[in-house]
């Protein structure tokens, strides 16, 4: 899943109008910031393997680092437990901690049974991403209603503000359009450096968008 990571990171802001946009992003966005990086590194592995789902070109083969549901536990409290320690609220931190558990629960729904539970465990997935347009009729809907409520909860300081929040949306959705229509990618190296690199850039710019809008 991509869109509706974004889209429970922009939810979240009504629940906690203090958080950066940049780091609920961050928190939202947890398993695939650590997991491209552990790709070129070689430590786990995804095939390019068009038609294993329709959705996707990749087959994740071994993701037990960043894809189990044991270890984004883990790293969602560490998350959280960062955030307490440097501003002191609770509530703040439980939602962090829930995004990334969240990103593990809509991976399991959108992928085939490759989400282990722990490393090594059973692997599980419901398998959204057999259809195409299920897929897309789902993250999209679930991204207006995340847009819609990050805009309910926040205003904007200046233009930039504005315009950089709806250019903002707009990246996520040519991103989107691109994986749906593009052929598949050359080598699962490529795939890890585009996501590590696209991953870090997202989450800076949430942040700079964040800073340009105030709690409404
Ligand atoms: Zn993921």
């Amino acid at each position: 899943m991509f869109l509706g990571h974004f889209a429970t990171a922009y939810a979240a802001k009504r629940l906690a109008p203090r958080i950066s946009l940049g780091t609920l992003f961050a928190a939202a966005q947890l398993p695939d910031l650590v997991w491209p990086w552990l790709v070129v590194a070689g430590v786990e592995r995804v095939t390019i393997a068009p038609g294993d789902t329709a959705f996707t070109p990749l087959r994740f083969d071994h993701y037990p680092l960043s894809h189990s549901l044991l270890t984004v536990a883990v790293g969602g409290l560490a998350f959280g437990a960062v955030h307490f320690w440097r501003k002191r609220r609770r509530l703040d931190a439980l939602v962090l901690g829930a995004l990334a558990v969240g990103h593990w629960v809509l991976d399991f729904v959108s992928h085939r049974p490759d989400m282990p539970l722990w490393p090594g465990g059973p692997r599980l997935g419901l398998g959204l991403w057999n259809s195409v347009p299920a897929t897309i009729a789902v993250e999209l809907a679930m991204f207006a209603v995340g847009l819609w409520l990050f805009h309910s909860a926040t205003r904007a300081r200046d233009r930039l503000g504005r315009w950089g929040s709806a250019s903002l949306a707009a990246l996520l959705l040519l991103i989107y359009a691109g994986n749906v229509t593009s052929p598949p990618p050359p080598s699962s190296q490529a795939v890890g450096w585009v996501g590590a690199i696209g991953g870090v850039l997202l989450v800076a710019l949430a942040a700079w968008v964040d800073r340009r809008r105030e709690p409404a």
